[in-house]
């Protein structure tokens, strides 16, 4: 497929991962190398490569990937002393995996958004 991403393996489960949450339009799992006590990757389950990608199509998937991050900060116990949603997009924003992804990052204090 064309479009074949990891990320779209573990949406359809022909890789594994600990996957906490899936709908329609989103599935979102934990990373595999977690930088915070909370670290989960929110994606679309049709791939879009990067945020630069998106279009007003992309719309309610992009909604979806927000409330369910509130959603699962909350149900992680995080939502009240607070947390970050980063997106990183290309090369300079250090993306990875070329399949967009939101970070939910949480459970302890995560300092300075960037490095001076
Ligand atoms: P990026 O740098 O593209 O914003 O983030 C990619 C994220 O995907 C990284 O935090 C990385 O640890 C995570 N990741 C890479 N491969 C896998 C995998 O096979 N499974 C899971 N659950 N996470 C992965």
């Amino acid at each position: 497929m064309a479009q074949d991403t990891l990320f779209s393996k573990i949406v359809h489960g022909e890789i594994p991962a600990d996957i906490i949450h899936q709908d329609d339009l989103v599935t979102a799992f934990r990373d595999i190398r977690p930088l915070t006590p909370t670290h989960i990757l929110i994606v679309p389950n049709k791939v879009i490569p990067t945020l630069a990608d998106v279009s007003e199509d992309h719309e309610p998937v992009l909604g979806r990937m927000l409330r369910v991050a509130a959603d699962l900060a909350a149900n992680e116990g995080v939502a009240e002393d607070g947390y970050r949603v980063i997106i990183n997009c290309r090369d300079h924003g250090g993306q990875e995996v070329y399949h967009l992804h939101l970070h939910l990052l949480g459970g302890r204090p995560l300092g300075p958004m960037v490095r001076r």
